[in-house]
């Protein structure tokens, strides 16, 4: 114990994504000192305050009761979105409508209001020390890995803007648009994100983004002000181990991913939540997350 009560050494992380920092949050929660190291100079700098889904669909119980059993808060802009419409590649509609949310909107990037400042704000309130502007390349014995991908087994390239679209979600699976993978719009109080997932012929990621988009103009009126495009990759190839020695490596970095429509957050904050237990209660992580 170290002088304010804490368990010392601490435990290293490597990445203040949501999976390092849902795993920094839950040891710091049962008396462990924790640091964090990051990169960049601030959480949420790999995204550009795009829109992103955290799935409802995978678990009878809600995301957000499980994230509220994991100790972790809805201290950041969420909104239930209950549904969705599919379109095929001839374009032909189909209504998806549930009671329950299919999943809840959330923003990524460095700004307030999203969720990686949410997080952020949790973990320091825990006690945790996130170093920014360390990018860790020794990764620590009896540390956890949250690095987010290692490399691209699909890309997203995309724009956000400002419209005058109601609050909609709609996707399109149409390989001339998006070859394996399937574009995408969401919309909500005045912005937009559009985007084409591709998880093959990544070089021609600009012929799909301007098909994506006209397909996406022919459907809705988009009223696209003040455009700013973006891009990103994931990771999607999980090993049969995810310790290496005395490191437990989890989110993206580990390949958690949903390798069919990459709604990787569940996983990442699932897989953080769980390498932390694992460190707390002694448990083989391998065996959590299996
Ligand atoms: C365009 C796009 C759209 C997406 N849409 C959705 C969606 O709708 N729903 C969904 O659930 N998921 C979505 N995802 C996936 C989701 O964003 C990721 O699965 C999730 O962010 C992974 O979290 P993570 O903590 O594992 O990694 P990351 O969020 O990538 O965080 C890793 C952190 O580690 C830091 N880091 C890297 N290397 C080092 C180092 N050597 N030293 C120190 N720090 C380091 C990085 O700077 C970063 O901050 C999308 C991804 C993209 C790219």
């Amino acid at each position: 114990m170290n002088a304010l009560g804490r368990k010392d050494p601490p435990i290293e992380i490597v990445g203040a994504g949501p999976a390092g920092l849902v795993a920094a949050i839950t040891l710091a929660h049962h008396g462990y000192r924790v640091v964090v190291y990051e990169a960049r100079s601030d959480v949420g700098a790999r995204f550009h305050g795009d829109f992103q889904g955290i799935e409802n669909w995978s678990t009878q119980e809600g995301v957000i009761d499980f994230l509220a059993r994991m100790g972790i808060k809805i201290n950041f802009p969420c909104h239930p979105y209950r549904e969705a419409e599919f379109y095929d590649p001839d374009l032909r509609k189909v209504t998806v409508r549930c009671g329950a949310p299919l999943f809840y909107l959330v923003r990524r990037g460095s700004d307030p209001g999203t969720l990686d400042q949410g997080l952020k704000a949790q973990a320091l309130e825990a006690g945790v020390e996130i170093v920014f502007n360390r990018r860790v390349e020794k990764l620590p014995d009896g540390g956890i890995i949250a690095i987010g991908p290692k490399v691209a087994d699909a890309i997203a390239k995309g724009v956000l803007f400002e419209t005058d679209l109601p609050d909609m979600a709609a996707a399109i699976a149409d390989d001339r648009l998006a070859p394996k993978g399937y574009a995408y719009l969401l919309a909500h109080q005045g912005r937009a994100t559009l985007a084409t997932v591709l998880f093959r012929r990544f070089r021609e990621e600009r012929l799909y983004f301007n098909r994506t988009l006209e397909a996406f103009q022919k459907l809705y009126s988009l009223g696209m002000k003040s455009p700013r495009e973006f891009g990103g990759y994931g990771n999607f190839s999980i090993r049969p181990t995810e310790r290496r020695g005395e490191k437990r490596y989890v989110g993206e970095a580990a390949g958690f991913q949903d390798a069919l429509f990459g709604f990787g957050m569940r996983y990442a904050m699932t897989s953080g939540y769980l390498a932390a237990r694992s460190i707390i209660e002694r448990m083989d992580y391998d065996a959590l997350w299996k």
